[in-house]
């Protein structure tokens, strides 16, 4: 890996330390700095550096450093553990509604990754004997509705589609209902996306919600855009209720730390982390693996 990891680094900081009894305001000062570094240049957004340092910090001053535990480890151990706790702490699942069809509604950029994760998320509900139907409601990327019959068909899984003359919230609406009558009991809606926020997309996706009233709306984030993942993530959660978070191209050498700032600005836990464009290269996110590769 390109990063010096931030055990290396602590460890240079404090290594005259060894012993000294209780860390100063100014070692924790300077063991921030390589902390400040080592997050800024895994992407996190600098606001979200900025507290994240204040509550570090608040911590690390006055701790006991003893014989076995150097202070490096001691404030490594401390950001890891902070680290995991701004990402949600624990693992979260995808919603299930009461009564079924479980409706969940993607939104995000183009080619954030939304059409595949329809296909592996169908795929993994699947697994779990539960019965998706994927709405095809991306009509105005080209290729996006033949995109989703592909893999519905791969997967055999059955693709709602009318075309791309009629508008997206009827098309929705309609995927809702069919999902009903079929008892599928998860409907996975596939939005377009722009390649930058604009009104109009916007204006439809908050129709679309309106209509269906989804269980789950998941904003669906390319890794590897860093910094600008907050921007998107700020007016999506600014226009839309959303209720989590796919992180995608985590296969990519993006050190993820938009998840941190993602999950900061939303609010909203992640779900799902996609590693690549295969079909079943998806997993449930896991904060404690994800604060391991931001602080390298
Ligand atoms: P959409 O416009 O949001 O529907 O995006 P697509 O699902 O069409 O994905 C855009 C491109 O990103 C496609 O070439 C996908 O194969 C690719 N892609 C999606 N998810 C991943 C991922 O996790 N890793 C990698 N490497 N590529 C991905």
């Amino acid at each position: 890996m390109a990063f010096e990891g931030l055990t290396t680094r602590l460890q240079n900081v404090f290594g005259k330390l060894r012993g000294k009894g209780k860390l100063s305001e100014d070692d924790v000062n300077e063991a921030m700095r390589e902390v400040r570094l080592a997050l800024l240049e895994a992407d996190v957004n600098f606001k979200v550096v900025k507290d994240f340092i204040a509550k570090v910090k608040e911590k690390a001053v006055g701790l006991e450093v003893t014989k076995s535990f150097t202070p490096g480890m001691v404030v490594v151990d401390i950001v890891h553990k902070e680290l995991i706790e701004l990402m949600g702490g624990t693992q979260s699942k995808l919603a299930k509604a009461n009564r079924p069809p479980t409706v969940v509604l993607m939104a995000g950029l183009q080619g954030a990754g939304k059409t595949t994760l329809v296909g592996k998320l169908a795929k993994l509900l699947q697994s779990q004997n539960h019965k998706p139907l994927l709405v095809a409601g991306d009509i105005y990327r080209p290729a996006a509705i033949k995109q989703l019959q592909v893999l519905g068909g791969q997967i055999d899984v059955p693709v709602f589609s009318l075309g791309d003359q009629v508008s997206p919230v009827e098309i929705a609406r309609q995927g809702v209902a069919r999902a009903k009558e079929e008892g599928r009991d998860y409907v996975l809606i596939d939005t377009a996306g722009r390649l930058q926020i604009d009104e109009a997309l916007m204006e439809e996706i908050k129709q679309i919600h309106a209509a269906v009233n989804p269980d789950e709306v998941l904003l669906v984030v390319d890794a590897m855009t860093g910094q600008e993942a907050v921007n998107v993530a700020k007016s999506f959660h600014d226009q839309l209720a959303l209720t989590g978070v796919v992180l995608t191209k985590l296969d990519g050498d993006t050190r993820g730390g938009a998840a941190l700032s993602v999950k900061a600005v939303t609010g909203c836990p992640i779900k799902f982390a996609s590693t690549g464009e295969k079909i079943d290269q998806l997993e449930a996110f896991h904060p404690d693996r994800m604060a391991s590769r931001i602080l390298g």
